[in-house]
């Protein structure tokens, strides 16, 4: 017999897609996850794993600007863009270029900040739905910084944190060596921030809530989704790799940094980027962290998981589907052996891994309904913090579709903003 529950389809299986799953179940829809890899194994795989509500800074502002001309000539080099994707990705930059003005950059703060802020809550909630409660470890994480030069070039930062509640605290480099006996002795100082954990293993804990969701009577079929249908009013159908046709309910897309390509088939232009990043996962590194850990000098992230050591960060503007060079990946082991000295040579047990970070210009994700669909909502763009705001922007696109109301400013985050 046919279920009387309305149907939802979520194209994307990552930390998104699954999160707005789970929930819709809890408002009570039949859900079918649509992905051509299994969850969890797009960009949600191999990201640092950091649930850091306290990052609400754009990412993009006038210290990356200033460094970017150097950067640039660098392949190796924090920021890169191929030289042959800039003419696709300048109207972007631009953009990008236009948020670092300051009354841009507050609502920017004030819209990351309102996500932000129900975290802890919301990961509370979804990992009590999903039984994954033991996936994250609840350590803050440290900042270590060279010189007190370097630290005070933070103030404004640290100021614009603690105006939201997240608090910070100095630490000495006894207090260093103390909580990390394994990092150079020669750091001036550190900062311990609050709130910022870890997950164990991002890849797992995506596949654990989509397990359990499939355990609640969802589906997640492994798919390629060719192109999606409307009649200017609907979505109608999306029509399959393997499966052929298949007509749609209610649609999320939540399909990463390919979301963009959909949306366009669904009749609303978007600005969507991969901002691709690298992670070495060594797992017998020599050196032991307790926690996450990041270097004021250099961009990423150093992260404890179950699998081993990952070293992880850095921006590739080249592209969906460009080859990956590699020598990002291997450039992270140079970079944060000035943190870990002991840190082991390189071998072929180290994994090298790219992800494609869905980014928009202004460093807000999309979560929304479709300004011209009436069936179909789009959550897509975290960029930097996808595995941060997954939870929360799952509970509020099945807040949004079940038409309750939200006690925060959705406009922000609508898909067509870019070009309203
Ligand atoms: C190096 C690095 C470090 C990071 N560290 C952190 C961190 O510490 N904390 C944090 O919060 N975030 C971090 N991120 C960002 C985070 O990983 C992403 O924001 C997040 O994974 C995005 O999740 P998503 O579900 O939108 O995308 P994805 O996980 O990529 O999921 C989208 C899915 O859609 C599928 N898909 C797309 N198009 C189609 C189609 N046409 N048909 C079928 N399937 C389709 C893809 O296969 C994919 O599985 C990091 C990212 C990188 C690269």
């Amino acid at each position: 017999m046919a279920s009387s529950k309305p149907h939802a389809t979520v194209v994307g299986a990552g930390s998104i897609g699954i999160s707005c799953a789970v929930h819709l179940q809890s408002e009570g829809y039949d859900v079918t996850v649509i992905d051509r890899v299994p969850p969890g194994q797009g960009c949600s795989f191999g990201n640092a794993g950091g649930v850091v509500p306290c990052s609400v800074l754009p990412e993009f502002h006038a210290g990356v600007l200033t460094k970017l001309p150097g950067w640039l000539l660098d392949p190796l080099g924090p920021l890169h863009i191929r030289w042959r994707h800039l003419p696709k990705a300048l109207p972007w930059m631009l953009k990008a270029a236009h948020c670092v003005k300051p009354s841009v950059k507050r609502h920017i703060i004030e819209g990351k900040a309102a996500l932000s802020l129900r975290v802890l809550s919301d990961y509370d909630d979804i990992m009590g739905k999903t039984g994954t409660a033991d996936m994250l470890n609840r350590v803050d994480g440290i900042r270590l910084f060279d010189s007190e030069e370097q630290y005070r070039a933070e103030d404004g930062s640290r100021k614009i944190l603690r105006e939201f509640g997240f608090d910070q605290k100095r630490i000495s480099p006894g207090e260093l060596r103390e909580l990390e006996p394994d990092i150079a002795t020669d750091f001036a100082l550190g900062t311990w921030y609050d709130v910022w954990y870890s997950l164990k293993n991002p890849a797992t804990f995506v596949a654990a809530m989509a397990e359990a969701m499939v355990r609640n009577g969802g589906a997640v079929l492994q798919d390629d989704v060719v192109s999606a249908e409307h009649d200017g009013t609907r979505a109608l159908r999306l029509v399959l790799r393997e499966k052929g046709e298949m007509v749609v309910d209610k649609l999320v897309i939540a399909a990463g940094a390919y979301s963009d390509l959909l949306a366009k088939q669904l009749g609303t232009r978007t600005m969507l980027e991969a901002e691709r990043g690298y992670h070495l996962t060594i797992p017998d590194p020599g050196v032991k962290i307790n926690r996450n850990l990041t270097w004021a000098a250099r961009h990423g992230a150093m992260v404890p998981l179950d699998v081993g050591l990952r070293l992880a960060g850095t921006d590739e503007f080249a592209g969906v589907d460009a080859p990956p060079n590699w020598e990002r990946a291997n450039v992270l082991w140079k970079v944060f052996k000035r943190v870990l000295p002991n840190l082991r040579p390189l071998d072929d047990s180290a994994q090298r891994w790219m992800g494609r970070r869905p980014g928009t210009p202004d460093s807000l994700p999309v979560i929304g309904p479709s300004p011209m669909l009436e069936n179909v909502w789009y959550a897509f763009g975290h960029g930097h913090l996808g595995m941060t705001w997954g939870p929360t922007t799952g509970r509020l696109i099945a807040e949004m579709m079940a038409g309750k109301p939200s006690n925060i400013d959705l406009n922000r985050y609508r898909i067509d903003r870019f070009y309203n």
